[in-house]
């Protein structure tokens, strides 16, 4: 089933409001759609949502599919931001474009290359796909921020996120750079890591910008 991109948009938020929200229904008209609109029969129609008294029910079938919408939304962002560097309204109009392109199979060969990540650039989780749970089965845990490890954890750099240059040529002139390794030694009240030999501390902003990949232990 390939549903219209205005469906995938619906049945996205739709998932969003009832499985991270908790919300028992999605209002369309929130979205500027008419509860007759032809994008809503079609989630109707194909038994993925119910529409009750104007406000859309997300139905158990719809669930999964909701779930991998999020998963390419978030995905989309993290390549726009990590990898093509888009940030703003045009990287934020471009996700919207391209995560309707993102279909079974681009969107595994996405995830892979950005190495399994678990949360989007707004700190909302990805819905983890097959090729992750294979990733961390065969022991790549992924990459997360470095404020997500905790003291004596010790990881692989990935790539540092951050727009400033000033902050990026501070963290390289520490060894912050891709390939290294890295030790977190302490988390509070700053953080502490050390990359060879030295130890630096820096605050939680900049830690925060630092990506990771886990290694097992
Ligand atoms: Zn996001
Ligand atoms: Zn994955």
């Amino acid at each position: 089933m390939k549903l219209s991109e205005q469906a995938e948009d619906i049945i996205e938020r739709l998932w969003i409001e009832v499985e991270e929200d908790g919300g028992p229904f999605l209002d369309p008209e929130t979205m500027f759609i008419k509860p007759d609109a032809e994008s809503i029969k079609e989630l109707t129609r194909n038994a993925l949502a119910e529409l009750k008294n104007g406000m859309l029910y997300l139905r158990a079938e719809g669930r999964e599919v909701g779930r991998m919408t999020v998963r390419r939304h978030r995905l989309a962002e993290r390549l726009m931001m990590d990898v093509l560097n888009l940030r703003g309204e045009t990287g934020q109009m471009k996700v919207c474009q391209f995560e309707h392109l993102l279909t079974e199979g681009v969107d595994t060969k996405i995830c892979t290359m950005l190495n399994h990540p678990t949360t989007c650039p707004h700190g909302k989780p990805i819905p983890p796909g097959e090729c992750c749970i294979e990733a961390r089965r065969s022991g790549d845990l992924g990459v997360v921020p470095l404020t997500e490890f905790k003291s004596g954890q010790e990881g692989e750099i990935a790539y540092i996120q951050t727009e400033d240059n000033k902050k990026m040529q501070k963290l390289m002139a520490m060894g912050v750079l891709p390939g290294n390794r890295i030790v977190l030694v302490q988390s509070f009240p700053s953080y502490i890591f050390r990359v060879g030999f030295s130890e630096f501390a820096i605050d939680t902003a900049l830690a925060k910008e630092i990506f990771v990949r886990r290694i097992q232990p």
